[in-house]
């Protein structure tokens, strides 16, 4: 057994503890968490740390297979321009993609994250997943504006499904702007009927995507018109993206909105009547890099939802690194306290990943990984800190 004292333990599930001790068996399981070391422990040496030990972070949104996207698509072009460089760019070399995925993941566990919720489009992640000491679980995203093709689309989600089973996956939509609602209605039936099924969704990432819905304007009739995407049959729906879609998912499935940077509180209302189950997930640096622009924080607190952080891909972000993306938000939205941040970025994801019976907060008998922050400044995040993964 390794023991470990800290300036605090912060359990994550319970209040912090002020020099806090914890005991770790060789598989990394949770003996103890106290303010001293248990009687029967007391023949194990104990390793004094400056900083403090949280559980292993859980990252809700990532895309391992774009890694090798990284510094290549300019920051602040706007979601648009983003979206036409990820597509003339995703098909590289299979042995760059493959290289930069396996570094992505090796960064990740370096970064301290024990659990990622991570969209492909590919199969190029399989055997990476399968190896990796990171758990997955992968989302199948599916894209098809076009009606007449949404059945096509599905079946070839459900083929790619079959590949990364049996690891955990699920197939998703990708966005209200990218899938039909034929495509929607293939996707309730399924998680209407498939026992796990998780929802991830990028939602109102920019002020466009609601522009569209509910005039049909703005830049994302360019995007269509560049793809070739014939949306005559398109009406405008007089009402926010968010409020359109939200009839169109399962209520039988825990359901994940990413991003959220142009969501209102109308919007956030108007979930909170509808009996579907949603998590948020907030991915700031990539926001900051894509429409250098962050969501409006504050309306997210305090309404009884779970929030989640994600650090998105490599395409829109410097690293995956999620203490990096709690930096952010504390620096933009000083009211958040590390405690708030510790919590979103590890019980409340592991909670929405339905893995919180083994992650997520120090408990006896989890496995939730080991972290120690340091250079903390009267426990606020500064510069300096910095992340060390211990378990
Ligand atoms: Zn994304």
């Amino acid at each position: 057994m390794k023991i470990f004292r800290a300036d605090y333990v912060f359990p994550v599930s319970a209040d912090p503890i002020k020099n806090g001790v914890i005991g770790v068996d060789d598989l990394g399981k949770i003996i103890f968490v106290s303010d001293k070391v248990p009687p029967a422990s007391s023949r194990f040496p104990v390793q004094q740390l400056s900083g403090i030990l949280t559980p292993g972070f859980i990252n809700t949104h990532c895309h391992v297979e774009l890694s090798h996207l990284q510094g290549k698509i300019p920051e602040n072009g706007g979601l648009v321009e983003f979206i036409k460089g990820i597509q003339q760019l995703r098909n590289s070399d299979p042995k760059e993609i493959e290289e930069a995925a396996l570094k992505a993941d090796n960064d990740m566990y370096e970064n301290g994250i024990v659990a990622v919720g991570d969209i492909s489009n590919s199969n190029a992640t399989v055997s990476l997943k399968e190896n990796s000491k990171i758990y997955y679980h992968t989302f199948v995203e599916t894209f098809g504006f076009t009606p007449s093709r949404a059945q096509e689309v599905f079946d070839k989600a459900l083929a790619l499904l079959n590949q990364f089973k049996p690891q955990p996956c699920s197939v998703t939509p990708h966005a209200p702007y990218s899938v039909s609602k034929e495509l929607f209605k293939l996707i309730k039936q399924y998680a209407d009927t498939n026992a796990k099924n998780l929802l991830s969704i990028h939602n109102q990432e920019c002020e466009d995507e609601n522009k569209f819905y509910r005039y049909k304007l703005g830049s994302f009739n360019d995007l269509y018109a560049h793809f070739g995407i014939d949306i005559s049959y398109f009406k405008p729906q007089a009402r926010n993206s968010l409020q359109s879609v939200i009839p169109l998912f399962s209520n039988k499935q825990d359901i994940l909105m990413v991003h959220n940077t142009c969501t209102n509180l109308k919007d956030i209302y108007f979930i909170k009547r509808f009996d579907r189950k949603i998590h948020w997930c907030l991915c700031p640096n990539a926001n900051l890099y894509i429409e250098g622009t962050l969501p409006k924080v504050e309306l997210f607190l305090n309404q009884g939802f779970n929030i989640t952080l994600g650090t998105d891909s490599l395409a829109s972000n410097s690293k995956l690194c999620i203490l990096s993306e709690m930096y952010t938000l504390q620096k933009k939205f000083p009211a958040l306290s590390t405690e708030t941040l510790l919590k979103w970025a590890t019980l409340n994801g592991a909670t929405y990943l339905g893995i919180d019976h083994r992650k997520g907060s120090l408990e006896p008998g989890k496995n939730p990984g080991l972290n120690l922050i340091s250079g903390l400044d009267d426990l606020r995040i500064t510069d300096y800190t910095k992340v060390k993964r211990l378990i």
